[in-house]
C-alpha cells in the first residue's frame, strides 16, 4: 500500500497515512490533494480521484509535542542512504553497532546500514573488537526527516522544491 504524506495547512510535513485514510480525508473536505501519482486513479464510493501522494489539511493542526521518529530497519537503510557504515559500499542489511546478544538495542543510535559482507565479518563483536571503525556516527532523524523517510527514498527527488529542502543533512 502506498503511503500518502500529510501536510499541515501551513505546508509543514506532519505524518503519513494509508491511501484509504488519505482518500477519506479528501472526501470529507478535511484535506486537499497537493500532489497525485500521475495516471493513477482510485475509486471511492461514487467518485474517482487521483491517487494522492501528498495531501494538505484544510485547517491548521497544532502539534504540541514532536515525537522521535520510530525506528525501523528500512528507516536505517534510508537514513544511511543505503551506504555501508564500514566500507561505504552499497548496504542491504542493518547492523547492530553493539550486537543484540550483548544487549544492543533496536534503536537509531545503535544501528547502521551495512553491506552483507561487513555484517557477516563483524559478526557478534563491537566495532572496536572487530577493528571496523564507523565511517559516520548514527543519528536520530528529526520528525521532519522521518516523514520523508516514510516515503520511498527514490521518490524524494520528485517532491516539490519546498519539500525537498527538508531532506536530512547528508
Ligand atoms: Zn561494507
Amino acid at each position: 500500500m502506498r503511503d500518502t504524506l500529510v501536510l499541515n495547512a501551513s505546508f509543514e510535513p506532519l505524518s503519513t497515512v494509508t491511501l484509504n485514510r488519505a482518500v477519506v480525508l479528501v472526501l470529507q473536505d478535511k484535506a486537499v490533494v497537493e500532489q497525485a501519482h500521475p495516471g493513477l486513479r482510485v475509486r471511492a464510493a461514487t467518485v474517482v480521484l487521483p491517487v494522492p501522494r501528498v495531501i494538505r489539511l484544510c485547517r491548521y493542526v497544532r502539534v504540541p509535542f514532536r515525537r522521535q521518529a520510530p525506528w525501523s530497519r528500512r528507516g536505517v537503510l534510508i537514513r544511511d542512504q543505503h551506504r555501508c557504515a564500514y566500507c561505504g559500499r552499497r548496504a542491504t542489511t542493518v547492523d547492530h553497532v553493539v550486537p543484540r546478544s550483548r544487549g544492543g538495542a533496536d534503536s537509531w543510535l545503535n544501528t547502521v546500514a551495512s553491506c552483507a559482507e561487513d555484517n557477516h565479518r563483524k559478526a557478534d563483536r563491537t566495532p572496536e573488537q572487530a577493528g571496523m571503525p564507523l565511517l559516520k556516527e548514527p543519528f536520530v532523524p528529526s520528525p521532519a526527516d522521518a516523514m520523508l523517510l516514510s516515503l520511498r527514498a527514490g521518490e524524494r527527488t520528485e517532491l516539490p522544491g519546498w519539500l525537498a529542502a527538508v531532506q536530512p543533512a547528508a
